[in-house]
């Protein structure tokens, strides 16, 4: 008997104990330092103390006999992966323009041409959904439009024009439209948007109205805090769902606590999930840094997460924000469940799609617009560079070199093929996650045991 090759024990921060995971089949448990070296070594012929019976410790999985056993677990888990992912919606994200309103500090878009494509035409418009009809009509469940940019959402009669196009066009589709927006213009916008059919806007505040006005200024130096602001109330009023982004990094991370009494005085923390929820990211470091972005700024994972669980321990009050998932310990506090596994954290090509102004196509919003990364065309004619496509639709843990037997594949899924590809030249390498740290942060965050 030895523990499970899959079975993931985690240091908690600041606490003796050890979280036991085995993500094959769901089950995790706390276990006292000598408990957690006792499993460790089982294999040299070591035996179980009273507290860790071994009946209790087979049935989750944590221990195995051998080999043919933990291939079994790892069978039963890929299938039920392949389940859940066959009920993942497609998102069809869309650029109709590269260009934006806003001058953000860490744009990492500001390495693209805000002019390449121009704005999405009405015949390519067409297009798009013509080949949607083609290439996802069939899927079920129905996927999903994003607007996305540069600036999708600009009060400008070309831009309305175009977002009418694009909801009169899902609606005739039986499509729903989602958009990431910078918020500037949201107020204007509202009554088109609330005529549907809208999913959710995305849109991000970086902190309290100075320091986001600092880092996320309009093209002209002026703030735009408060007429994001604006916006977000419309959306509430108008029961349009909202996900608020924060982007974090060592200038803003302190000041969420502000933000969040300003959120919570809104009345934006009293609204269902639905309705309301929040997303902390961190910048991008994709294709080269933004010029303007202080490169000394960017938190890595860990950091970020270890210094947010230390903010809200201090500021309790940042949990009614935002409750971070440390890759499914919030959905274990919550449910009394870890998620199922996953072995392919990325969905491009798969479960997204991303669509230029011009009309080619891409694997997901982190390539769009690149144009190493272009599988094809959708206007004027269809085009699909098929081996290309294939190079991005086969890439998972089952099949990056890498990965092959790497305890964390289940959980972390091999990272992003973008940031893969950018580190190592090929979609086809591992972009690790730091899943034992983030899971000793959620179980300390969410007082698991305690
Ligand atoms: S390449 Fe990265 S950003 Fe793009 S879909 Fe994959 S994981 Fe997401
Ligand atoms: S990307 Fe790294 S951590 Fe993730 S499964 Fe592959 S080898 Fe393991």
């Amino acid at each position: 008997m030895r523990l499970s090759r899959h079975a993931i024990l985690a240091p908690v921060p600041g606490r003796p104990d050890q979280l036991l995971v085995q993500p094959l089949s769901g089950q995790a448990a706390l276990l006292e330092p000598a408990s957690a070296a006792a499993l460790r070594a089982l294999p040299a012929g070591g035996a179980l103390p009273a507290s860790l019976p071994e009946e209790t410790l087979r049935q989750a999985g944590f221990v195995v006999d051998g080999e043919a056993e933990d291939a079994a677990l790892l069978a039963a888990a890929r299938a039920e992966w392949a389940e859940e992912a066959a009920k993942t919606p497609t998102q069809l994200v869309v650029v109709p323009s590269f260009g934006c309103n806003l001058a953000c500090t860490y744009c990492y878009q500001e390495l693209f041409d805000p002019t390449a494509g121009g704005l999405m035409a009405p015949e390519v418009i067409e297009a798009f959904f013509a080949y949607v009809e083609r290439h996802h009509g069939a899927e079920s469940p129905r996927p999903y439009v994003t607007l996305f940019g540069g600036e999708p959402l600009r009060d400008t009669p070309a831009h309305r024009d175009r977002i009418a196009r694009f909801l009169g066009g899902a609606r005739a589709a039986r499509l729903q439209v989602a958009a990431v927006t910078n918020g500037h213009d949201l107020a204007a916008l509202l009554p088109l948007l609330s005529s549907g059919p809208v999913k959710e806007i995305q849109v991000t505040l970086d902190g309290p109205a100075a320091l986001h006005d600092r880092r996320r200024p309009h093209a002209s130096g002026a703030g735009t805090f408060a007429r994001i602001v604006e916006g977000i109330d419309g959306l509430v009023e108008a029961g349009i769902p909202v996900n608020l982004r924060v982007v974090a990094d060592r200038e803003n991370l302190s000041s969420l606590p502000e933000l969040a009494a300003f959120a919570a005085a809104r009345g934006w923390l009293d609204l269902p999930d639905a309705k309301f929820k929040t997303q902390i990211g961190r910048n991008y470091e994709l294709f080269g840094c933004a010029s303007r972005q202080e490169k000394g700024a960017l938190f890595d994972r860990v950091e970020l997460w270890a210094r947010y669980v230390e903010l809200s321990e201090a500021h309790p009050e940042l949990r009614r924000f935002h409750r971070p998932r440390f890759h499914g310990i919030g959905h274990l506090a919550e449910t009394g469940e870890l998620p199922a596994p996953n072995f392919d954290a990325c969905p491009a090509a798969k479960k997204e799609w991303a669509f230029g102004p011009d009309g080619s196509i891409y694997g997901c919003t982190a390539t769009v617009g690149h144009p190493s990364h272009r599988l094809g065309r959708f206007h004027p004619e269809v085009v699909r560079d098929d081996a290309a496509i294939a190079r991005w639709r086969e890439r998972s843990t089952l099949t990056i070199s890498a990965c092959q037997g790497c305890a964390l594949a289940p959980v972390c899924g091999g990272g992003c093929g973008a940031i893969a590809w950018n580190q190592h030249g090929s979609a086809q390498a591992p972009d690790c996650r730091p899943v034992p740290e983030l899971y000793g942060l959620g179980a300390r965050y969410y007082g698991l045991g305690a």
